[in-house]
């Protein structure tokens, strides 16, 4: 077995850290620990303090729980929600026919089309949620705008979206073509060759996520901030429980689930080739105060041709979280795949986003707009992004590890899978539910086969 020193799953956060955007108005469990000391045993131990652990948490501890509540303990190697949930670009976007076509080439329609109403669900999901726990995050509902750059790429987007339409599928019906003119005048991308515009959303992650863990604390949870798992342990105890190390001692747990998204493999090796860590890049966008810009109260995904992706929201107060360009630094692999370092600069790209909006739109030549969050000091913010192989998530029990669950790898599109993801992980753990019963899509079902992929998306 690999010594601890060997299977570090991430450096330690540097010395003068820099904070995401979202990471700016910390909640009071940022640091939390519910008990000074780790629990010395528990029934269900979540690893991950991200959107995969809070959504598991707070589904094991539903409103109407009678009796004694659950043991369960998680445990988070930094603080709260420190990994790609407090640090991504805050999109709520359900993918209804740009990934549909690969799934489709690979799987079929039915399989495709289930991973997209299975997307489009958590629309409502999250609104019923939000309101119900009456959770602020900022929660807004608008259209996305999906603008082409390159004419050629917009056709076969074009040519895909028109064959879901001869399929009658009833979610295309919100998907609206836009011509270049139509592109170019209300979007108000520059060079815009035309794109599509279809329901989307976007929201604070780092506060959805505050809210469904203060929620699973007040019924019981024991939230550990600041504890590393170092290691599963290779066998049960007599009792059947896991032993599982910490740098703060050993905790023994009966089931384990597995919300380590990029860092998974650190902890389950057989996870390696599956989900590969790989680095993405978000900021945060002002214009000067006073200065005159175009409001844009839609999402934009913007492509600047095959694999040039940019995401980006606009936030009530006219700021802008921006990200992606991957593109630029693709070539420079070490500086990003298989890298879960998001304590460093990816250097390629570390500008790029100055000026951006004002030479992408129109209406913010004058904007004066500057990048006024540079998430991992320097110019930008590098996050550590889990790209999965076949781009699906990892959601069930762990092949050989009875007890042991994974709900990870949700690739750079979490905000409208994991929460549905995190219920059904709770299901398995807890109620001994099946992963046909939990009705998730079936390609998201983690297997002895897809641990060696037959696909590697990670590098296009
Ligand atoms: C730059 C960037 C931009 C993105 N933008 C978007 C977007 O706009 N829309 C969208 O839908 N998706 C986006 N994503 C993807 C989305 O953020 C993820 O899919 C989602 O947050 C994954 O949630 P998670 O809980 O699985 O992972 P995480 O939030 O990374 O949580 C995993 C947690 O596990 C902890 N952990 C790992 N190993 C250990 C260990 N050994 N011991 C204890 N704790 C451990 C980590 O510290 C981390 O907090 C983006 C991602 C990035 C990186």
């Amino acid at each position: 077995m690999a010594s601890t020193e060997s299977r570090k799953p991430f450096p330690q956060p540097a010395a003068g850290y820099t904070q995401s955007f979202w990471r700016t108005d910390l909640d009071p469990l940022d640091s939390h620990r519910s008990t000074p000391d780790l629990p010395k045993e528990t029934d269900i131990l979540i690893i991950g303090g991200g959107y995969a652990g809070a959504s598991a948490a707070y589904h094991l501890f539903p409103e109407d729980q009678q009796g004694t509540p659950p043991k369960v303990a998680l445990l988070e190697a930094r603080e709260l929600c420190s990994g790609a949930t407090g640090r991504n670009g805050g999109h709520l976007r359900p993918d209804l026919y740009s990934m549909t076509a690969t799934y489709t080439q690979r799987y079929g329609i039915e399989a495709a089309v289930e991973v997209v109403r299975f997307e489009i669900s958590h629309m409502k999901e999250l609104e019923n949620l939000v309101r119900k726990e009456n959770i602020e995050c900022d929660l807004t509902f608008t259209r996305s705008y999906d603008i082409y750059l390159d004419a050629d790429q917009l056709a076969t987007a074009k040519s895909f979206y028109n064959f879901l339409v001869d399929q009658g599928l009833d979610f295309i019906d919100d998907v609206k073509y836009l011509s270049k003119e139509d592109a170019q005048g209300t979007t108000k991308v520059r060079d815009a060759q035309g794109g599509f515009s279809f329901s989307a959303g976007h929201l604070w992650p780092y506060k959805l996520i505050a809210g469904l863990l203060r929620i699973a604390v007040s019924r019981g949870l024991n939230l550990q901030t600041n504890t590393m798992v170092t290691e599963i342990g290779q066998t049960r105890t007599p009792e059947g429980l896991w032993p599982v190390t910490t740098d703060r001692g050993i905790i023994y747990a009966r089931k384990i689930i597995l919300a380590t998204n990029a860092f998974t493999s650190a902890l389950a090796s057989e996870y390696s080739k599956a989900i590969v860590p790989c680095k993405g890049l978000c900021t945060h966008i002002e214009a000067a105060p006073g200065a005159p810009y175009q409001q844009l109260p839609e999402t934009y995904a913007i492509r600047l041709g095959s694999g040039a992706f940019i995401y980006q929201i606009s936030r009530k107060d006219g700021s802008i979280i921006v990200g992606g360009a991957q593109y630029t630094y693709k070539d420079a692999q070490e500086q990003w795949h298989n890298n879960p370092d998001d304590g460093t600069l990816i250097k390629n790209v570390e500008n790029y986003f100055d000026g951006y909006m004002q030479r992408t739109f129109f209406g913010w030549e004058d904007s004066q707009a500057t990048v006024t969050h540079k998430w991992t000091g320097g110019m930008q913010n590098i996050l550590d992004l889990s790209v999965l192989a076949d781009s699906l998530p990892h959601i069930g029990g762990i092949p050989g590890k009875p007890g042991q669950f994974i709900a990870a790898g949700f690739n750079g599109h979490g905000m409208p899978v994991v929460f549905l993801c995190g219920k059904a992980i709770a299901q398995m753990a807890q109620q001994s539910v099946s992963f046909q019963e939990t009705g998730l899509p079936k390609l998201f079902e983690t297997s002895a086969a897809r641990l060696d992929p037959v696909y590697d998306d990670t590098l296009g």
